[in-house]
């Protein structure tokens, strides 16, 4: 997420906070730090209880509700100023089946009612804290569910997906369009007979599905589900419940909860690990987020003038430094990982984080599961008042032990830039980017044979193991593969783009890191040439999976490239050092070519060398290849992980816009 036009009006960018000049960063320093388990709601034994972290509020309420919404409270309880900032009150029953909302009075200003910052469930459209008992929304078997164990990140096959692209389509042959329970359906077939949901992803062989946002998100009205609103769910609004349009009845406050975890349990069922986008970095809203309702002005960052900084370009931005933010973030991803067994997070907008923060995330992660996944994106959309040193940017991604970041490098060497639909890339004919294509193979880390100078978006081995780096050349921003060929090579036939998106999808792959697609690229999806899809209608975004059958050959490509990878550990190392020592680049002074070998068995491989050429330029390549007794992995368009005939070396043509991947055993 990087584009500025999301929802906040211009009205409220330009507006200083309503509740007069926010605080020095010493000041909110100063603030009371409350640690507690307990904040906002607990029900026990001895019945219900709030506790509400607001230390400027000269009084505090909360108000019980009947329903979700539409009705009067039914009773409404005054809250004590208590310990650390906070205020408390407590009635002997519990509560379940009722709503809860929060209202403080800052600077004698009565602010508007709030589910508070850790609602956990929530009715339509998450205006009201729900009162529900956790332990009746868990699926049969939850108690023995978990997901795939990872050793290392770079095991991962990483495949991102919007709930509503991936199962909306009337070819999805799925019950639960755009739901969380379509994740749950067997056996679901295309209008043409082919794998669709999650037989489609087993048939496919990834291992980790990146859901995009689904906590409880502002801009789809949950009330109006039959319109068929589009979002991607960058707009945060309670962030610890899940978003109600997937759900099949936002105003029960269970049902989210629960279908959720069937989704996840469905998909550890398969083999699959979850992992949750996140956007921790800004809210939908300014002064009237629940943070801002809460404790005014102390979760944001300003500038001088007092306005809201806004490095996420979406009118503010969070200020994880201070410790209750910090706090938050942390306790935040612990609730996913431990309440709905959520195997990963992607950070949206890292970079606005500090380094300190993104630490603790992993640490405490770790403690939970050990082979948690946690990426980011390691930059920022606009400035900030955070320096730049303590940003969890991605060139300080070796200071953050257990994160990584997505690499715009290989992305844009190996397909064009980004922003500018006609440039080209490396696998598209343009000539100047092969030593940031070799940059992408060492997942950054520093070779001995490559020269950063001559890297296109960075100049020096960022990272300090690849097991920091994601490699991706397309996700839900920006254009899609299919779109940025279509747009970068006119005239072309659809068979030359999908050779095309073949050799990068094979640099990705097969180059040391960690491997991220994005959904239906494995069918060449398209849409329809929008670079900014996030409130696209479903005929923008949805996944038509009648092109599976049209682009069998493509998926077919995808599913081998997917298991080559699986199958052999030399293409996932985890070390600088053993990528240094087992990656051999040959020398090749032809434009859009890059030719290396993977030697020495590297990490535990049964292949003693893997010898690799791309050729993105127009002309045939004459390669020389060592003589031995080699196994064809790949070659002209097509690839087989289990080989494809056999080859004596020596000069060997790499056809235009192909990969040559050669094995041999000894
Ligand atoms: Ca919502």
């Amino acid at each position: 997420m990087k584009l500025k036009d999301y929802l906040v009006p211009a009205a409220l960018l330009l507006s200083a906070s309503a509740f007069g000049s926010p605080m020095t960063d010493e000041q909110y320093a100063n603030f009371p730090v409350y640690t507690g388990d307990d904040l906002e709601l607990k029900v026990d034994s001895k019945g219900t209880h709030f506790t509400l972290w607001s230390p400027q509020a000269d009084a505090a309420s909360v108000q019980i509700y009947d329903t979700d919404r539409n009705t009067a409270p039914v009773q409404t309880l005054e809250m004590k100023k208590s310990d650390n900032g906070t205020w408390r009150a407590s009635v002997p029953e519990q509560l379940y089946g009722k709503f809860y909302t929060f209202t403080v009075t800052v600077g004698g200003k009565q602010l508007d009612p709030t589910p508070g910052i850790w609602a956990k469930a929530t009715g339509t459209n998450g205006h009201r804290a729900a009162i529900i008992d956790f332990s009746k929304t868990n699926p049969e078997g939850w108690d023995k569910d978990k997901g795939p164990s990872t050793k290392n990140i770079t095991d991962a096959v990483i495949y991102e997906m919007h709930h509503r692209d991936f199962s909306v389509h009337p070819s999805s042959g799925i019950v639960h369009k755009g739901k969380f329970l379509a994740l749950t359906e067997p056996e679901t077939r295309s209008s043409k007979g082919d794998a669709t949901g999650i037989d489609h992803l087993k048939e496919l062989g990834v291992t980790h599905v990146h859901i995009l946002p689904s906590y409880d998100y502002n801009s789809v009205d949950e009330s109006q589900l039959p319109s068929n609103q589009y979002n991607w769910g960058y707009d945060p609004y309670n962030y610890n419940t899940p978003e109600g349009s997937y759900s099949t009845d936002p105003a029960r406050p269970e049902t989210r909860v629960t279908e959720m975890k069937e989704m996840v349990k469905a998909l550890h069922d398969a083999g699959i690990g979850v992992i949750m986008d996140v956007v921790y970095n800004h809210t939908a809203d300014n002064d009237k987020s629940n943070f801002s309702l809460t404790a005014p002005g102390y979760f944001y960052r300003h500038r001088p003038d007092g306005s809201y900084s806004d490095a996420s370009g979406c009118g503010n931005e969070t200020a994880s430094e201070r410790q209750m933010m910090s706090d938050f973030i942390v306790n935040s991803v612990k609730y996913w990982a431990q309440e709905y067994h959520i195997d990963g997070f992607r950070f949206d907008l890292m970079a606005i984080h500090d380094i300190d923060t993104m630490n603790r995330v992993a640490e405490e992660l770790r403690k939970i599961n050990p082979g948690i996944i946690i990426y980011g994106e390691g930059w920022t959309a606009g400035d900030s008042p955070l320096p730049v040193e303590r940003r969890a940017l991605k060139e300080n991604v070796d200071k953050m032990k257990g994160v990584a970041v997505f690499s715009d490098d290989i992305r844009d060497a190996v397909k064009g830039h980004y922003s500018n639909a006609a440039d080209r890339g490396f696998a598209t004919g343009k000539p100047g980017n092969e030593e940031t294509v070799k940059i992408g193979i060492v997942a950054s880390t520093a070779h001995p044979q490559v020269d950063y100078s001559k890297g296109n978006n960075s100049k020096f081995p960022y990272a300090g193991a690849p097991t920091e780096i994601i490699n991706y050349v397309s996700c839900h921003d920006d254009l899609t593969l299919t779109d940025k060929l279509a747009k970068s090579m006119p005239g072309s036939t659809e068979a030359e783009r999908q050779r095309a998106a073949r050799l990068a999808q094979t640099i990705v792959f097969t180059s040391q890191g960690t491997p991220f697609m994005f959904a239906g690229e494995e069918v060449f999806r398209d849409k329809k040439g929008v670079h900014n899809s996030y409130k696209s209608p479903d005929s923008i975004n949805a996944i038509d999976w009648a092109l599976k059958n049209k682009n069998r050959e493509q998926f077919d490509y995808y599913r081998e490239l997917i298991s080559l990878r699986k199958a052999h550990p030399a293409f996932r190392m985890t070390t600088a050092e053993d990528i240094a020592r087992n990656i051999v680049f040959d020398k090749v002074n032809v434009p859009n070519v890059v030719s290396y070998s993977i030697k020495k068995n590297a990490n535990g491989d049964e292949w003693k060398e893997i010898k690799i050429v791309f050729n993105g330029s127009d002309k045939p390549y004459e390669a020389k290849i060592p003589k031995g007794e080699w196994t064809v992995i790949a070659e002209d368009g097509q690839l087989n992980a289990a080989g494809m005939g056999t080859a004596k070396g020596g000069r060997m043509t790499v056809a235009s816009v192909s990969a040559l991947i050669l094995a041999r055993t000894k």
